[in-house]
């Protein structure tokens, strides 16, 4: 129950970010009757229509479901059994549900985050605050942090105390910055690599992901909907979606994801959107700082290279909502303790093996013969070694047995 004094009101917990991270962790304490307040600096509209991510993990999508919220990805999204890698002119499909049951869902972001804000809001009835303004966080280190943020109608400060605060507010948000380099190890990793993200308005022309290993550069095709495809080129970093009209588009999509003569060709549409992502990665280490819990995006960003940080943030988020579960109805916080060190393992899996599949993406345009050998010896592996195979599907699906 939030505790009123007129102007330090106090919650439980304060979530800062409604992404995937932060709304889970706000299902989770709604749903075992925890009071909360999430803090968003865009509005819900803007929300619910931010694209971004669409594979989602089948140990996620349990999650999801574990904690009665996968009714609408259940209901709409796509199960997906195979990959294929195009190079050298031919295609190669890996049909990794065949080689282990398991297969991947497709769901984009925007829809997700739609189903965990109606379900925080409109069921579980939580308190979330959107376009709030100027977020600070005092007194991590204390038994009483607050929040501070500007209400956007009223341009007040307000300040929220708390006994925790979740730090959900993705890669360029403000929680990370309290974990000072005396608090905590921030590691980095630049690929020196960008990509053109696009989203076109055209159906998948494939039943599944198409990765193209090309001199050019890297293309990828992920179907998003039935009307919409994800696209991606490799590009320098930094580069400028100007120097990308349409028809060059196309046109390096139809050269770097040419599979032969059987493969169907692109369908084309309309582009709706282009933006450059450079891609680098990084680290937090612990993820936790006095009563401040890091989740999701700020605590670890991965390249979208291997799609996996929305996977990892709502690896985070269980472990969080559940750890502070416990913990607020009287257990001994074990959760809370173990948190930081349970998410990194996974996260550092992930890590590699986004470096790994960034080498075989990018190797045969990096102007080295001898990378680009070692790079179709590695695709040819997958298609030889069933062990390299399993290896791989086992990575690709995040299904290993422990992490
Ligand atoms: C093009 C692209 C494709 C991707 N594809 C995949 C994929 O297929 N699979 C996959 O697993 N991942 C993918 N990802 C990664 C995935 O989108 C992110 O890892 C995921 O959004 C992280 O969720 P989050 O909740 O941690 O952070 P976010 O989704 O970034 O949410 C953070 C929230 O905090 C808000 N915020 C920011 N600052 C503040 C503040 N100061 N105060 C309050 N709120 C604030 C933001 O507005 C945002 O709503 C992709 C990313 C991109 C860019």
């Amino acid at each position: 129950m939030t505790t009123n004094s007129p102007s330090r009101p106090h919650v439980p917990v304060v979530v800062v970010g409604a992404g995937p991270a932060g709304l889970t962790v706000g299902n989770i304490l709604r749903a075992a009757s925890v009071d909360c307040v999430v803090l968003e600096t865009e509005s819900r509209e803007f929300i619910e229509r931010r694209p971004r991510a669409g594979v989602i993990e089948e140990w996620a999508v349990r999650g999801l479901r574990q904690r009665g919220l996968a009714d609408g990805l259940l209901e709409r999204a796509e199960r997906h059994s195979a990959c294929e890698f195009r190079f050298a002119g031919e295609r190669y499909r890996f049909s990794y549900t065949d080689l282990t049951g398991h297969h991947h869902w497709v769901y984009p972001q925007p829809l997700l985050v739609t189903d965990l804000v109606r379900e925080y809001v409109d069921v579980r009835g939580g308190d979330a605050r959107f376009s709030v303004r100027d977020v600070e966080l005092h007194d991590l280190d204390t038994a009483l942090p607050s929040v501070s943020y500007t209400d956007p109608e009223t341009a007040e400060r307000q300040v929220l105390t708390c006994d925790f605060v979740v730090g959900a507010d993705g890669a360029r948000g403000v929680s990370r910055a309290a974990l000072a380099p005396e608090r905590a190890r921030i590691a980095r990793h630049d690929y020196g690599i960008g990509w053109l993200a696009l989203l076109a308005e055209a159906p998948p022309s494939s039943d599944c992901v198409l990765f193209g290993v090309h001199p050019n550069g890297f293309a990828g095709h992920m179907a998003r909907s039935p009307e919409v495809t994800r696209y991606y080129l490799q590009c320098p970093p930094g580069d400028d979606p100007e120097n990308w009209p349409d028809d060059r588009i196309w046109a390096e999509l139809h050269e770097r994801l040419a599979g032969g003569a059987d493969a169907p060709p692109l369908t084309e549409g309309p582009l709706i959107e282009k933006r450059v992502l450079d891609m680098h990665d990084y680290v937090v280490e612990p993820m936790t700082y006095g009563r401040l819990f890091l989740a999701g995006d700020s605590a670890h960003l991965v390249a979208p290279i291997a799609a996996k940080g929305m996977n990892l943030a709502l690896h985070d988020a269980f472990l969080l909502g559940d750890a502070l579960v416990d913990y607020l109805d009287g257990g001994d916080g074990a959760g809370l303790d173990g948190y930081s060190e349970a998410c990194l393992r996974r996260v550092w899996d992930y890590q590699e093996f986004s470096q790994w599949l960034s080498d075989v993406y990018h190797g045969t345009a990096a102007g080295d013969p001898f990378r680009g050998g070692t790079t179709f010896a590695r695709l040819r592996r997958l298609f030889t070694s069933p062990t390299a195979a399993a290896s791989f599907a086992e990575q690709y699906l995040g299904m290993a047995e422990h992490y």
